[in-house]
């Protein structure tokens, strides 16, 4: 049953040759059933029970084989979506034009994919075309899935059959030698999808492998094709390029391969002019300490993430506008403003995060108060915590604040003693409230 998975070969890359199909026997590697997840095994011998052809594949091969634990097991084979769905009670399809299967176990899901070619399907077809044209040319043969696929580390088949592995790409080679290269003409490829520039970079941080010469070559070439990527896909790409433990490796990526230009060119802008290199010291600090809490499974959050990646760019912002003699509180608000919505042209940033980054960056100017009043109405802001990490790490860059750092650190524990002392240090300061236009202000740009 089933589609035919020995279909007639046929030249399948545009250039160098046609998929050649190597077998690594079971003892020839080191993917071992012990460490595939017991529900992927259950999918993969039901669907094999079933006389289906079933394989594990991509990122969990790849995986497996540097030792690695695979966050996700991706399951392909050659019966179709409603053929999968047949043969399990927990299944659900999903997509519309490439259906996937999904096989939920509690917590856990399989994703089985049908194995499927590169062709495209006009977006104009009729309805009731497109079973058929979903079978004529979207779904294929193991070889015209492996070779559709992005790198040859990622186009390798784990059979349940036998335990060997399909490699119709030279993928075994390339994860031996820990290289990632794309499948076919680079330049081909990252035209048909410029994402994949991007996870050049994040999968060469991820798992340490070198980006081979041709693949990595026409990068800062095409990197202006990311602007074509739809802004939703890039904010995803993002989160896994910085919240997944490398954050600090796939900066240098970015910057290495000349993509942070496109990503962030505001925040790219400000760096360059930066001279004395404060600020991208501050961005690497941020990020190491982002891995670090990542390896330490403490939870790390879009808004700050963002917050720092964009501080350059808000800075110089709030500096221009400044310098034009706008007031201090509605410069940043401004500042704040603009520099989200140019970011957004490239990556959407959702609401619920910008919103957050924003209040991160303006608090920064509060931490400077003293007043009893204003002190407990800063601790008690939902973004204090966040705002004062934000605080303590732009010390990487000047030691302008120390000062308040001080502070703060200790009005969190002893808020009276804290207020209690700064007011005797300085007990000529200004300790009534300010002028209530400002507060006013304020509150107004903060609704906006
Ligand atoms: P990760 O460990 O980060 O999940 P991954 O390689 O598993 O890495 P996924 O995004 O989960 O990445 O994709 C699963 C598989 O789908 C990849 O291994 C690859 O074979 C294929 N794939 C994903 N994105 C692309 C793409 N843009 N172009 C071609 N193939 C892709
Ligand atoms: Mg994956």
């Amino acid at each position: 049953m089933g589609l035919p998975s020995t279909s007639r070969r046929r030249p399948l890359m545009t250039d160098d040759s046609d998929a050649a199909l190597t077998i690594i026997p079971r003892d020839a590697h080191n993917v071992s059933r012990r460490d595939i997840s017991p529900n992927a095994l259950r999918v993969l011998y039901r669907l094999r029970e079933s006389g289906f052809g079933a394989y594990l594949v991509g990122g969990a091969v790849r995986d497996l084989l540097i030792g690695g634990h695979p966050k996700d097991f991706d399951v392909a084979t050659d019966a179709t979506p409603e053929q999968v769905r047949g043969l399990f009670r927990n299944c659900r399809l999903i997509g519309r034009r490439f259906r996937l299967a999904h096989v939920v176990f509690g917590r856990e899901i399989i994703e089985v994919a049908t194995f499927r070619a590169n062709q495209p399907v006009d977006d104009d077809v009729e309805a009731h075309e497109v079973e058929q044209v979903v079978r004529d040319n979207i779904f294929g043969s193991i070889e015209e899935d492996a070779v559709r696929r992005d790198f040859t580390a990622n186009a390798l088949y784990y059979s349940i059959e036998d335990f060997s592995i399909r490699d119709y790409v030279g993928g075994f080679e390339d994860v031996q030698a820990r290289v990632l290269k794309l499948i076919g003409d680079p330049e081909r490829r990252y035209r048909e999808d410029p994402v994949r520039m991007l996870r050049a970079v994040r999968l060469s941080a991820k798992l340490d492998f070198t980006i081979d010469a041709a693949t990595a070559e026409p990068i800062p070439r095409l990197a202006s094709l990311l602007r074509e990527a739809a802004p939703a896909r890039l904010f995803e790409e993002c989160l896994k390029l910085f919240l997944s433990g490398h954050a600090v490796q796939s900066f240098l990526g970015l910057e290495t391969h000349e993509l942070l230009p496109v990503l962030f060119p505001e925040a790219a802008a400000a760096l360059r002019s930066n001279r004395s290199g404060a600020l991208r010291r501050m961005v690497l600090k941020g990020l190491a300490d982002t891995d670090a809490r990542v390896a330490a499974d403490e939870p790390v959050s879009p808004s700050f993430l963002f917050a720092l990646l964009m501080w350059p760019a808000y800075c110089r912002a709030l500096a221009r506008l400044q310098a034009d003699g706008v007031n201090a509180p509605e410069a940043q608000q401004r500042a704040a403003d603009r520099v989200t919505l140019h970011q957004m042209d490239v990556i959407a940033l959702p609401r619920r995060f910008s919103l957050p980054m924003q209040e991160i960056w303006l608090l920064q100017t509060r931490f400077s108060q003293r007043q009893r009043r204003r002190v407990f109405r800063l601790l008690s802001h939902p973004r204090f915590r966040a705002a004062y990490d934000f605080l303590v790490l732009r010390l990487t860059a000047s030691d302008e604040h120390r000062g308040d750092v001080e502070f703060w650190r200790e009005a969190q524990h002893h808020p009276d003693a804290a207020v209690e002392s700064a007011e005797a240090a300085a007990p000529d300061a200004e300790t009534s409230e300010r002028p209530r236009r400002r507060r006013r202000r304020r509150r107004a740009g903060g609704a906006e």
